[in-house]
């Protein structure tokens, strides 16, 4: 007779790792199924999360590569804004690492992970879903659970297989790990013509080593390998060889994240910073929210899309307003010419906004929302801003 497990969660990154942890934890029976043959394996991600997300999910300190309070802004023609506090604001941590130490909390609650096992459907029945895995799979063929929680990361087709959609709006990312030269600060790179509608970073994460990566409408192979060239010849990267990876991003999220004995959570359901692209701290608070409203419909045993529902206006509660003012934040920026970029960086300089900004109590790492609506408010900012013309309304706020 085939094992009915509680949960099954479809992925096991560090929101999977997460709910599992939560759900395995409240003494549900957890399977979590994932297509990667290890843990370990390296992640199309820079890791970089902030202080907040370290203390409120007990981030272990040998996962960290290093802590970081201050990063360089770099205009499109090259002028520089520092930002610096005396206190760490984020964390780099190893992703690879990151997944193992989470899967590892998740395990020793009593969560069982199946590696090598790519689930091609989930049907949803009456009373349970039945994953199915592709090819040999753990040589099972699939999986029933009371309930499923796709944790499946970026373009994962099942969410649109359950009805669910897609991702409101997307962008693209490479990234390479590459020896650094001298570098010990994050910078961070903003033009039209570095990375279309995004930035581009170089992130120093052991001595000599470094991440350099970028975010971009279009073609990011062929912006990083641009980049990576720039950063040799300036001589902060040995080699513009290295071998890229290649990820995505939602910037928008799913138009639903519920249905009938389902959830969606993390990178799937679009739980991302669209100022960012940072999705690690938004979907591990998304976990929580997720296995929360599953332990009481799994408690009633009423697990219907509308007892479901709940699990969405918590995360919309929490996170709604953020990714709606980031998205606007973001949406603005694509706009903007180099040229408009560089009379930006002058504007923050000139008027001491930046330190005006690291003053203030609610510059934080996860939540851009009240900062934008501030500089908006900013006059000279936002006489600039009005110079752009808009293809929507400008609310003026702040
Ligand atoms: C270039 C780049 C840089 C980034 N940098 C940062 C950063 O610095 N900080 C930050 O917070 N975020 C960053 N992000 C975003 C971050 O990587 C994601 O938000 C985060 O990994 C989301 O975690 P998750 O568990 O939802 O999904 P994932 O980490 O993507 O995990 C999904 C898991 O599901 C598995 N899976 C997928 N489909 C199936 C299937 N059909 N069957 C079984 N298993 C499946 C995958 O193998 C994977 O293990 C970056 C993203 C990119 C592209």
């Amino acid at each position: 007779m085939v094992k009915l497990y509680d949960v099954a969660v479809i992925g096991g990154g560090p929101v999977g790792s997460r709910a599992a942890y939560k759900l395995a934890g409240m003494g549900y029976k957890v399977v979590v199924v994932e297509q990667k043959e290890r843990l370990g394996e390296p992640v199309c991600c820079t890791g970089i999360i902030s202080q907040e997300c370290v203390s409120s999910f007990a981030v272990d300190d040998g996962v960290i590569f290093r802590r970081v309070n201050s990063a360089r802004f770099l205009s499109p023609s090259g002028k520089l804004l520092s930002l610096w506090r005396q206190e760490p604001q984020a964390c780099i941590v190893d992703r690879a690492a990151f997944n193992v130490a989470l899967a590892s909390r998740a395990q020793g609650k009593g969560a069982e992970y199946v590696l090598n096992s790519p689930v091609r459907n989930i049907e949803v029945r009456n009373d349970r879903v039945r994953i199915e895995i592709a090819g040999q799979g753990a040589g099972l063929g699939f999986f029933e659970a009371r309930a499923a929680v796709i944790t499946t990361g970026f373009g994962s087709k099942l969410v649109e297989g359950l009805g669910l959609g897609k991702v409101g709006d997307f962008v693209l990312g490479a990234q390479a790990e590459v020896e650094a030269m001298g570098v010990d600060e994050v910078e961070v790179y903003f033009g039209q013509e570095i990375a279309p509608g995004f930035f581009a970073w170089l992130v120093p994460t052991l001595p000599q080593r470094a991440l350099v990566g970028l975010l971009s409408r279009r073609n990011p192979g062929l912006y990083l390998r641009r980049l990576m060239s720039s950063l040799v010849a300036q001589g902060k990267i040995a080699s513009a060889e290295a071998e890229l990876s290649y990820g995505g991003v939602p910037l928008k999220p799913l138009a639903r994240s519920y249905s009938d004995r389902v959830l969606v959570v993390g990178t799937a359901a679009g739980q991302v910073k669209p100022t960012t692209g940072g999705g690690i701290y938004y979907g591990l608070l998304c976990a929580d929210i997720a296995a929360n409203s599953l332990h009481q419909a799994l408690a009633s045993d009423t697990l219907s899309a509308k007892n479901l529902a709940n699990y969405e206006r918590v995360w919309k509660r929490k996170l709604g307003q953020e990714l709606k003012v980031g998205y606007w934040a973001r949406k603005f920026y694509e706009l903007l010419s180099d040229r408009q970029i560089d009379r930006i960086f002058d504007i923050i300089k000139s008027n001491r906004i930046d330190e005006a900004l690291l003053k203030a109590d609610d510059l934080s790492f996860d939540w851009h929302g009240r900062v934008v609506l501030k500089l908006i408010g900013h006059k000279a900012l936002s006489k600039t801003v009005e110079m752009i013309k808009l293809p929507f309304p400008l609310g003026r706020r702040g």
